[in-house]
């Protein structure tokens, strides 16, 4: 599904990414780990195609096709999804407006018909109710005045209805307690599926307690550090990320 090679990213003349190779198949679940500051963002960012991210090497190719060279609402469109690290508020744009209107946009590219009030209203509160969320939530504007756990919820709520292939997640568990990391990581596994792949991008292991990643990998200044299984992630919370550090600037 998607497959990135040799890729190198820039922000304001600054190399962040540092030679990223990347093979993620659909029906898999890939976290991203590493330090503050190693770049995991700036790779999720690059992927969903937001702006100020130079690409100077390397390519992304998702379902055989360049993907860099597609604009953000066309990567929208065909099944990419981003949750952010820090959700943007939009004033002024009820929720269920948002999402209705991408919804249907996804849905008009697959050929099929927009969804009417009705279904989608229907839609919408199944998924609500899965994220332990009011439907209050529906009608005030994007993330405004949301707590930051409501923030958290809402985007996998996003992620819900519009399905998409290929779900980017960017520490979607920071800053909740249990019970919301519990119904978070619940709303997530849910959308486990052959046709579908998570990348969950987080810092700490604890949300990969309830979501069992098949691939874990380190960044570290910019480049996988090292890749393996779930008990990657395990050691990981046991000795931290100094050693991995330690060894990458070795080699750098
Ligand atoms: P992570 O998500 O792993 O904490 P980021 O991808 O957010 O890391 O950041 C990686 C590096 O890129 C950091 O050194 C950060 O300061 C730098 N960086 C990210 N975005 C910008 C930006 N817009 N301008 C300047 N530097 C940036
Ligand atoms: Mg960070
Ligand atoms: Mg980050």
């Amino acid at each position: 599904m998607l497959e990135i090679r040799n890729l190198h990213v820039s922000v304001d003349d600054k190399p962040i990414l540092r030679g990223i190779d990347l093979t993620i198949r659909a029906g898999e679940v890939h976290a991203i780990m590493g330090p503050n500051g190693s770049g995991k963002s700036t790779l999720a960012h690059v992927l969903a195609g937001r702006d100020n991210y130079a690409v100077t090497a390397g390519e992304v190719r998702y379902e055989g096709r360049n993907l860099l060279d597609l604009p953000p609402e066309e990567r929208a469109r065909n099944g990419i999804f981003l949750a952010f690290q820090y959700p943007v508020e939009i004033p002024g744009v009820a929720n269920i407006y948002l999402l209705k209107a991408a919804v249907n946009a996804r849905r008009l590219h697959r050929g099929e018909p927009e969804l009417d009030a009705v279904d989608f209203l229907a839609l919408v509160k199944g998924k609500l109710q899965l994220m332990g969320m009011d439907t209050s939530l529906l009608y005030r504007a994007v993330n405004e005045g949301f707590s930051g756990g409501e923030k958290k919820r809402n985007e996998i709520l996003q992620m819900a209805v519009l399905e998409p292939k290929l779900a980017i997640l960017d520490e979607t568990d920071s800053g909740l307690d249990i019970d919301a990391l519990q119904v978070v990581a619940g709303g997530i596994s849910a959308m486990r599926s052959p046709e579908r792949a998570i990348v969950l991008v987080t810092h700490y292991q604890r949300l990969l307690n309830y979501i069992v990643p098949d691939h874990v990998h380190v960044l570290s200044q910019g480049r996988i550090a090292l890749s393996g299984g779930r008990e990657l992630a395990l050691e990981l919370e046991k000795h931290g990320y100094g050693w991995i550090e330690a060894e990458a600037s070795h080699q750098a």
